[in-house]
């Protein structure tokens, strides 16, 4: 026991990172790194990064040609590690660098869509901005409003746009929302208390599904909902109904 343990101790391990330097070369031209025009410093840092993906088992050095394939089978994983590295690295990218990035980046953009965003724009690149929204659809927090200036349907409850920092008016709101409808189905079921409440407060809060009071807690990591502030009619719409009820009792 104690003998075989001395054996295995005797035989060296891969030393990934030494490994990346030594092929470096290789490795970077075959991932085209040179063409992307990424700088060479974090060309070596990619490439260990790389490395240590394709490399499973530290007990053996697998030749060129065996992670070549390796990279080919991975090569959507791979470009997303460049991807993600050039969006680190790079302030102002260029056409064909944002490019790459927006193709490959996936979830990881999330973050980074509104610098994205401008990037492309300013470049016209309506194309990388459609790449942009659906990634924004899948992997963000799309809202129920979308944005009059840059099409994400990311008006938040602040009436900013979180991507292109764009901020709409309430009135604006009130119509997307279908705010009127809503809002009258709302003084019809709520109690006499919460609407006296409501009408103290000035204000009530609108998803694109109901109304609620603003004492509602609501969880916004599931719904998005907009502080509307009654006006003058809608206030007439409350009393209307208070005075119906009474008539009622
Ligand atoms: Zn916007």
């Amino acid at each position: 026991m104690k003998k075989k343990r001395t054996r295995r101790r005797k035989k060296k391990k891969l030393d990934i990172d030494a490994y990346a330097e030594a092929i470096f070369k290789d490795i970077a031209e075959y991932l085209g790194l040179d063409t992307l025009g990424i700088d060479e410093k974090i060309q070596h840092e990619i490439v260990k990064e790389v490395m240590h993906t394709i490399i499973t088992s530290l007990s053996y050095k697998p030749k060129i040609d065996v992670l070549i394939k390796r990279i080919k089978r991975h090569r959507r994983k791979i470009n997303m590690i460049i991807a993600i590295k050039m969006l680190e690295s790079i302030r102002n990218p260029t056409p064909d660098q944002l490019e790459f990035i927006i193709t490959y980046g996936d979830r990881a953009l999330i973050p980074e869509i509104p610098r994205l965003y401008r990037l492309a724009k300013d470049m016209s690149r309506e194309d990388l901005i459609m790449m942009l929204q659906s990634l924004w659809e899948k992997y963000g927090r799309p809202s129920p409003i979308e944005c009059p200036k840059c099409g994400f349907r990311a008006i938040m409850p602040d009436l900013i746009c979180y991507v292109c920092g764009n901020i709409v008016s309430e009135k604006y709101i009130r119509e997307m929302l279908g705010f009127e409808e809503k809002f009258e189905e709302y003084v019809k079921n709520a109690s006499l208390a919460e609407l006296n409440d409501v009408m103290n407060l000035g204000f009530v809060l609108s998803s694109e599904i109901d109304v609620k009071s603003p004492r509602y807690r609501i969880d916004f990591w599931k719904n998005i909902y907009y502080p509307i502030h009654l006006r003058q009619s809608d206030i007439e719409k409350i009393i209307e109904e208070m005075g119906k009820r009474k008539q009622g009792y």
